[in-house]
């Protein structure tokens, strides 16, 4: 089968590799029939994930139908259409009892798919520990509005419930890219009772004024001073990074007020600079780092429910064949890209 691999720092290429078999009891092959490409494939690209191992199969964005499963499988057999985890994780270590599945201490626990084993940019994927991996897709739901599920709408969706947001908070989100956006979808459901959208990018500044009328944006230049005359306390409430630029990560702990949650989902590619001397008596709360995401069954019920809809970030559509004009598209943000759709015919 077609499989979009990593070969090298810089490099993705298509080989030709088997369909995967189950090898653990607990390993599903599920046959791919939509994904997607993240921004974290152009970080495996541009080598600064150092985990992820050459001559992977790339991909950890997609849905699909399960092909076969393990003995010891049970949560949902050959047929079943699914949404697929980018992380895998074991349901039974320290972390994953605590909802931590990031951390999962398992050999392959974590970002695993499509980083240190082969991922979903191909036609047929293995899934280890399968029922914690894999969720059911609702008959009203179509793969279309299920693809981000599984990591990008997970982020935002994590990343909403970290920070802690309540009906009184302003809150500021930074970056209107794809985690942005479903960072933002999430929290319209907590009802805070401003949102502030930072962006500078005018395609995405319109798309945030064309979809989410409600929602306020400003831009990078003059986000310190928007926060400070739409905020009653000096600055937001919570902050939740999700841009990754050069500058962004000192825009959010600015932007927020004392005593905030700023949250960081971005990742980003330099070191960042934490001045602690410059912040002293600020007392903020930092949360950082990568998704747990072991929320799928409830997403994908709000998704059935109308309560999040992604399908407007899809903004492009190609076969897996034509997976390097996609990657093109994306990697260079051109013709407005927010999220492509790669489906396998
Ligand atoms: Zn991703
Ligand atoms: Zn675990």
């Amino acid at each position: 089968m077609l499989a979009y691999t990593y070969s090298d720092k810089n490099t993705f290429t298509f080989s030709d590799k088997p369909k995967p078999t189950i090898i653990d009891p607990d390993d599903a092959v599920v046959r791919v029939t939509m994904s997607s490409i993240c921004s974290s494939d152009l970080h495996i690209k541009h080598g600064t994930v150092p985990r992820a191992i050459p001559g992977i199969t790339i991909g950890h964005e997609m849905v699909g139908i399960v092909e076969s499963v393990g003995s010891q499988v049970s949560k949902v057999k050959s047929g079943d259409r699914v949404t697929v985890n980018v992380e895998t994780f074991c349901g039974d270590c320290f972390f994953c009892k605590r909802g931590f599945v990031n951390n999962c201490t398992d050999k392959n626990g974590g970002w695993a798919l499509g980083c240190r084993i082969d991922g979903g940019q191909t036609d047929f994927v293995r899934v280890p520990y399968a029922d914690n991996g894999l969720n059911k897709i609702p008959d009203n739901v179509s793969d279309e509005q299920a693809l981000f599920v599984g990591d990008v709408l997970a982020t935002g969706f994590w990343a909403t419930r970290i920070s802690e947001i309540t009906e009184e908070d302003t809150v500021l989100i930074i970056g209107a890219g794809p985690t942005g956006i479903c960072t933002l979808l999430c929290t319209m459901l907590k009802n805070p009772a401003k949102i502030i959208v930072c962006e500078k990018n005018r395609d995405r500044i319109s798309f945030i004024r064309n979809h989410y009328p409600d929602v306020s944006v400003c831009e990078p230049e003059n986000c310190k001073d928007y926060i400070l005359n739409n905020s009653a306390h000096g600055g937001a409430d919570v902050v939740i990074e999700a841009a990754g630029g050069n500058d962004t990560f000192r825009l959010a702990w600015e932007c927020a007020r004392p005593n905030a949650i700023v949250t960081i989902v971005a990742l980003y590619e330099e070191d960042q600079m934490l001045p602690l001397p410059k912040m002293y008596g600020k007392n903020l709360t930092f949360k950082t780092g990568g998704v747990d995401g072991c929320d799928c069954d409830e997403i994908l019920s709000l998704i059935a429910n109308g309560k999040i809809d992604t399908t407007p970030l899809i903004t492009h559509r190609f076969s897996l064949t034509d997976i390097e004009k996609a990657y093109q598209i994306f990697e260079n943000r051109l013709d407005g890209v927010i999220k492509i759709a790669i489906t396998n015919d």
